[in-house]
């Protein structure tokens, strides 16, 4: 049951609040602001990965995979629904990240090839590009961003050449509001023969992503931030442009078959880049949080979570002494800022007396976006749809008392 006073309708609501909020019993005790780093997940999704360990339990894991066997198969299908693409081009993985390093090494890079980033890029995968880079002799450069601090297409077009294999595209970076022109940046990189690997790790969940639509070749994802899936999940897209030319660095027993003495044979399929060792109660988990966005829909979806993001930036930048820092034209569910004379860890810690959650985030995570800004540690708050508008003014009355 949940208190009379948080309130759990609103009439511009795109979603059915009573039930969100009866699905996120967490949600009731503190005003959640980190749905960024690792949100609440419903309860249809929590049963369903507590449920598969207590069957693995009973009956033994193989056995209790066995029984799910079509559910596991249809989950395919759910996130080629999600993400605009056939289930063919979905693989399972167990990180955003372990997505973009499967994706990245199967990049055919040798001397003289030139990789474009863009200035939002995460260090993630920045560390693996300037490695590959340092082991091929090719190179990384960034692509500045425009006065408005999004990607710049423009600039993106004058630093195109054949060379160029690869463009890195950060949907929505982890420190910031701002959103991609993506689409813009993958018709000018196919125009000039490069693959795009979009990073929509803060995007899916928060954001209608349409692969197709964006046209990106590659997409990775993660399953706990906005799609509000299990820890330790994660998927991948790769469409056909792109499955044409990678050359997958290593595979499985699941990834390929062992034919004879000297060969094998790769899957055609993006499940090439799975291992066949998984968590199969947080893969369940994952598909149940993909099936629960869908139902609410993801266009929904993103304008209540436009609309929170908003709402909180509008009550923070009356606070004196609160600076915002998201960037951008079109901005997304990442509220960033500081509040003069704290830290961005004290304003977390001071919150999270509070009962409001927010996160910290660290110039190492996105050094090239935060070196150009000065910017050393700010505060981000994300709010999904199940925060209420009232949660959001109380988080931003407890700003105000740490401000002063
Ligand atoms: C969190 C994050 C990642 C990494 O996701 P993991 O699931 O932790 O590997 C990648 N890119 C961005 C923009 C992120 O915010």
């Amino acid at each position: 049951m949940f208190p009379a006073a948080v309130s759990v309708t609103s009439l511009d609501d795109m979603i059915d609040m009573t039930r969100a909020l009866a699905d996120t019993p967490g949600a009731a005790d503190r005003v959640f602001l980190n749905s960024a780093g690792s949100s609440l997940p419903p309860t249809p999704v929590l049963d369903e990965v507590v449920g598969h360990l207590r069957r693995e339990a009973a009956i033994g894991g193989y056995e209790a995979a066995g029984e799910r066997a079509d559910d596991l198969e249809a989950g395919y299908g759910v996130f080629a629904e999600l993400l605009g693409c056939r289930p063919d081009q979905i693989a399972f993985t167990d990180s955003a990240t372990r997505s973009w390093f499967a994706a990245f090494d199967a990049v055919p890079l040798t001397a003289g090839d030139r990789v474009l980033v863009g200035e939002v890029e995460y260090a993630g995968n920045a560390i693996p590009l300037l490695m590959r880079a340092e082991a091929v002799g090719a190179t990384v450069e960034v692509v500045p961003s425009d006065a408005d601090g999004t990607f710049s297409a423009d600039a993106l077009d004058a630093m195109l050449d054949e060379r160029v294999k690869l463009v890195s595209v950060v949907h929505v970076p982890t420190n910031g509001g701002v959103v991609a022109d993506v689409r813009r940046i993958s018709d000018a990189a196919h125009a000039a023969g490069a693959l795009v690997l979009l990073d929509a790790c803060q995007a899916v969940g928060q954001l209608a992503v349409d692969a197709g639509a964006l046209d990106v070749d590659i997409l990775t994802g993660t399953g706990r931030k906005w799609l509000r899936g299990p820890r330790g999940t994660g998927f991948l897209a790769v469409r056909d442009r792109a499955a044409a030319v990678l050359k997958p660095k290593a595979a499985d027993l699941h990834g390929a078959t062992w034919t004879g003495t000297e060969t094998y044979e790769l899957r055609t399929d993006a499940r090439v880049y799975e291992l066949w060792e998984c968590d199969i109660a947080s893969r369940l988990g994952l598909i149940t949080a993909a099936r629960y966005l869908l139902d609410l829909g993801q266009e929904a979806v993103e304008e209540t979570v436009t609309a929170r993001a908003a709402h909180l930036r509008a009550g923070l930048s009356e606070i004196p002494g609160v600076t915002l820092h998201d960037l951008g034209a079109r901005k997304s569910g990442l509220v960033t800022f500081s509040v003069a004379d704290r830290s961005a860890e004290e304003v977390k810690a001071g919150l999270a007396a509070q009962d409001v959650a927010v996160s910290v985030s660290a110039r190492s995570s996105t050094y090239l976006d935060m070196s150009r800004r000065g910017l050393t540690q700010i505060v981000r708050a994300s709010p999904h749809y199940f925060v209420t508008e009232k949660q959001l003014d109380k988080a931003v009355a407890e700003v105000a008392l740490l401000a002063r």
